[in-house]
């Protein structure tokens, strides 16, 4: 419900905006537009296009906001899913706006479109500023295909998109000079600022402030580094006042280490215990450029934290039974709802996979898990390469989830593992009837 009120509030903004521009089109002094003559026609929705086009963009800052009331009811991997794939759609509308009013005046003063370009941007108040913004919105989604891709590096792509904020100020200022909708309605204009001034309000709150209030209050620390196995570093993080921190088992935080070396980077990580209201652990695996640096973290180093976020929580499972998936690092969220969820009573199934056994993290402790859990937990390690390993070998698939679980109807599903294996499993879990409503996962990508 509370998702499909906020559907209702976003998607009803496109509404408003259609309202307002075919509202002040059709009254238009020199009679309706929208059925009027080719310019009349082209520079409608030449209008429209760029009115959708801020609107997208506007709706693109909230996906990536971290904005808590959203993410609660979306979660925060589907909406920087939405965000990627609606980057694109917004191109549309953004090569629609010029190509459209240039045409429409181009009709009317009789230049060529080239010529009508060239005049907007030399005597047009801000278009000259709007069209420097476009080009920096097209070049930073070029730049998203490249790393979508894996071309470049996930950090020089996320410095390049910060340009996006200028590219924001930079259209800002021609709306309101020289948008005609927004110039002759005061009611829209006023619509349209507050449009703006709540999306940054709300980035300003959570991307920037939060943290901060968040490291005032606590003052995240190194407090020790364990290492787990070959390339799995467990960091401790105290501060102060720490029951007081909101996180729940099952969710991941963005961090940033204030150290040399390491500030100029946050990224995500998953508790991988049950809060106890005493300390926070990330357990990292080294998988690129920043990630191999953690084992070189000194304790005491000062840590901000963006987060808790995430839905991948008991808070979402409804039933008694629950079957617990993962594979490789994503053994952090699904070891922390293992803990969790035994011991609360629920019924429990871990499977486990892996390549080999020295690759298991957490051995010990998920055996003791299971001796503290007085029946309630159950784990199943899979080995897909290991030739000394006497337990169940090879892949994952439905055959072994069937055998190993088969009250598998009457659990809900929580998984976390590498992207191929979630796909195969998610589609095993489909051939054995579990429905969608009852998989839960967390994919490692935002
Ligand atoms: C919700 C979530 C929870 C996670 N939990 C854990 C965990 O508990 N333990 C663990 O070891 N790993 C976890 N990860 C993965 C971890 O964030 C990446 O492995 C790490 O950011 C890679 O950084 P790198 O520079 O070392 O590697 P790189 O080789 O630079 O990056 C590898 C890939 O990681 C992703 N990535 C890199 N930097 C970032 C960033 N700043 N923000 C988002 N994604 C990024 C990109 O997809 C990139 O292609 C989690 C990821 C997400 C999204």
């Amino acid at each position: 419900m509370k998702k499909f009120g906020w559907l209702i509030l976003l998607g009803s903004q496109f509404a408003i905006v259609a309202g307002f521009w075919s509202y002040d089109h059709v009254n238009h002094m020199m009679g309706n537009q929208l059925t009027g003559d080719a310019v009349g026609q082209y520079l409608a929705y030449g209008r429209l296009a760029g009115l959708l086009a801020v609107l997208g963009i506007l709706f693109q800052l909230m996906l990536i906001g971290r904005i808590k009331w959203l993410e609660q009811a979306f979660g925060l991997d589907r909406m920087a899913h939405l965000h990627h794939f609606t980057g694109f759609a917004i191109v549309v509308f953004l090569a629609a706006h010029p190509f459209l009013v240039t045409t429409g005046h181009s009709m009317q003063s009789g230049m060529s479109r080239i010529d009508q370009y060239i005049d907007f941007c030399r005597n047009w108040d801000d278009v000259l500023a709007a069209v420097i913004g476009v080009a920096i919105m097209s070049a930073s989604i070029f730049f998203s295909i490249l790393v979508m891709r894996k071309w470049v590096k996930y950090e020089i792509w996320y410095y390049s998109h910060l340009t996006l904020y200028v590219a924001v100020a930079l259209v800002f200022g021609h709306q309101f000079e020289v948008g005609t909708d927004l110039v002759g309605n005061r009611l829209f204009s006023g619509y349209w600022y507050a449009l703006y001034a709540f999306v940054f309000a709300n980035l300003i709150h959570y991307r920037i402030l939060r943290p901060i209030i968040f490291y005032m209050r606590h003052r995240f620390a190194v407090d020790k580094l364990v290492s787990e196995t070959g390339d799995v570093t467990s960091v401790y993080i105290e501060g102060r006042g720490m029951e007081f921190f909101p996180v729940e088992a099952g969710q991941f935080m963005i961090v940033r280490f204030w150290a040399k070396g390491f500030r100029w980077e946050a990224h995500p990580f998953s508790m991988s215990i049950r809060p106890d209201g005493r300390k926070i652990r990330l357990s990292i695996k080294a998988s690129g450029d920043f990630t191999r640096r953690i084992p070189g973290l000194k304790p005491g180093t000062p840590v901000f934290i963006d987060g808790p976020h995430g839905i991948f929580t008991s808070a979402s499972c409804s039933s008694s039974k629950v079957l617990l998936i993962a594979g490789g690092i994503g053994i952090t969220p699904i070891r922390a709802l293992a803990e969790e969820m035994s011991a609360a009573g629920r019924d429990v199934i871990l499977i486990y996979a892996n390549r080999s056994r020295s690759s298991i993290v957490f051995e010990k402790e998920l055996d003791e898990l299971v001796e503290k859990s007085k029946g309630n937990l159950k784990i199943v390690h899979v080995l897909s390469d290991d030739p000394e390993w006497a337990g169940e070998k090879g892949r994952l698939d439905k055959e072994k989830i069937s055998r190993f679980v088969p009250d598998i109807p009457e659990r809900e599903v929580f998984l976390c593992g590498p992207p191929m294996m979630m796909k195969l499993v998610r589609a095993s879990l489909s051939e054995l009837n579990v429905p969608k409503a009852r998989i839960h996962f967390e994919k490692f990508a935002l």
